[in-house]
């Protein structure tokens, strides 16, 4: 009925269909597609009354830019004798309508297309839903984009979706060939097994963000091998059946390089690079602490250089702190392991002999005055001779303060003093 109706014998039936609907014949090639029928729904098409455009050619009662895109359409069916798809856009009263076209051949006998059926259906809301889309989406895309912070989205196979410029910075990466691979290429060797289980307990649980493991220090793996510190924060959700895991990773190296100076600055002293008299402090408790407990003995040696002031005086301040650096390299070099060799104040030190009782500690500051003795300081004006004085004073139970125990080798060190220098005192 399509390939020989006209409007009188078709318009009733085109109302029940739910589209808007036309029929274009082709025949007059000079006219081009001529409006055989059309249901009332293409009059928010054609603006105007179906009936005032029967038997017309699409020129005489569609807009142009209307029109051609119509014709346009039309013709590509005729030609490869198939449906045709095209989105129209219809301007009316300053709002934009989109419509789907699909043109279908009405073939004819002889196997021509002699007749084409036009089926309109309004996609605005689609469109529209679409366009929203995209805004959401490219503000998403800015904000991921232009972050400071490294941003990854895995699926629950830790297969990675998205990685921004920041993230592909931080681990030492280019270009998108890392959507697609293994998040834990990221990871250092010995966390990769455990990693699916996190990601499987933080899928199971029923928080939705957090920060992860604080306490632990996070490590990340860069492409060329190295690894560093990070901090990361993980989110999920749920797209369809499975979980999105996205974390946002920040590159803590520089703040770890300056926490390990201030804690380096906080326990060691900057001339010699011994420890500082804070951590002395610090340890002496520890110490006896476990002396307390274990019932060992432990011995403290303080000594003092002697006659130091001169030395500043006569050959400067600088060539007295190379007599120090000297006579810390010195004595570093004969304590053992689990001693204790702190800087106490100017040109004295303290040194923690755990597991030592007076007899034993004495045996070795003896050795290390002889050691002091031995050489003349070099890289001064001229070698320069150094002794120092020495109290040495074991850890009393009975008395379980570091103050005391440092005072008692101090009042040995005074007698060291009183008796010629260069001699170890005990308490
Ligand atoms: P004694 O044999 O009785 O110990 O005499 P001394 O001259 O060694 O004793 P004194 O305590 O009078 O002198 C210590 C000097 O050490 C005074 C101070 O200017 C100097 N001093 C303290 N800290 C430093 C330092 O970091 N560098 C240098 N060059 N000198 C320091
Ligand atoms: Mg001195
Ligand atoms: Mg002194």
């Amino acid at each position: 009925m399509f390939i020989t109706g006209n409007h009188k014998t078709l318009s009733a039936s085109l109302e029940t269909i739910g589209a808007a609907f036309a029929i274009f014949d082709l025949k007059d090639s000079a006219k081009g597609a001529v409006l055989v029928t059309a249901n009332s729904r293409f009059e928010q098409i054609s603006h105007r009354p179906v009936a005032e455009c029967i038997d017309r050619p699409l020129t005489e009662f569609l807009p142009r830019y209307l029109e051609k895109s119509l014709r346009t359409c039309i013709a590509h069916c005729q030609t490869v004798q198939g449906a045709q798809e095209a989105e129209l856009v219809v301007e009316r009263g300053g709002e934009s309508h989109w419509w789907r076209l699909v043109a279908s051949p009405v073939l004819a006998g002889d196997g021509a297309t002699t007749r084409v059926i036009a089926t309109l259906i309004e996609i605005t809301e689609r469109k529209q839903l679409e366009h929203q889309l995209e805004i959401v989406r490219q503000r998403f895309e800015a904000v991921v984009e232009s972050a400071y912070d490294g941003v990854i989205t895995v699926d629950e196979k830790q297969t990675i979706k998205l990685m921004n410029e920041a993230a592909r910075y931080i681990f030492g990466v280019t270009g998108e060939e890392v959507v697609g691979t293994q998040l834990t290429r990221f990871m250092p060797m010995r966390f990769r097994e455990q990693h699916g289980d996190h990601l499987a307990s933080f899928r199971d649980s029923p928080v939705n963000a957090r920060p992860m493991e604080s306490r632990a220090t996070v490590r990340g793996l860069r492409a060329d091998g190295t690894e560093f510190p990070i901090e990361v924060a993980i989110s999920k959700i749920r797209v369809g059946n499975e979980m999105e895991m996205t974390a946002v990773v920040r590159d803590i190296s520089e703040r770890a390089r300056l926490i390990e100076e201030l804690s380096r600055a906080a326990t060691y002293d900057a001339l010699t690079g011994i420890h500082n008299r804070r951590f002395a402090d610090a340890t002496l408790k520890t110490e006896i602490g476990r002396c307390l407990r274990f019932g060992h003995p432990m011995s403290v040696v303080l000594f003092d250089l002697d006659g130091f002031k001169p030395i500043n005086d006569n050959y400067g301040h600088a060539c007295g702190d190379r007599v120090l650096q000297a006579v810390a390299d010195k004595v570093r070099s004969s304590v053992r392991e689990i001693d204790i060799f702190c800087r106490w104040g100017g040109e004295e030190f303290l040194v923690i002999l755990p597991g030592t009782d007076k007899t034993s500690a004495a045996v070795w500051a003896e050795r290390a005055r002889a050691l002091i003795a031995a050489e003349p300081v070099t890289g001064c004006a001229e070698p320069i001779p150094v002794t120092a004085s020495f109290g040495v004073a074991q850890f009393d139970p009975d008395t379980p303060s570091p103050h005391v125990l440092v005072e008692r080798a101090d009042d040995a060190l005074y007698h060291a003093k009183q008796n010629g220098r260069n001699l170890v005192v005990r308490a």
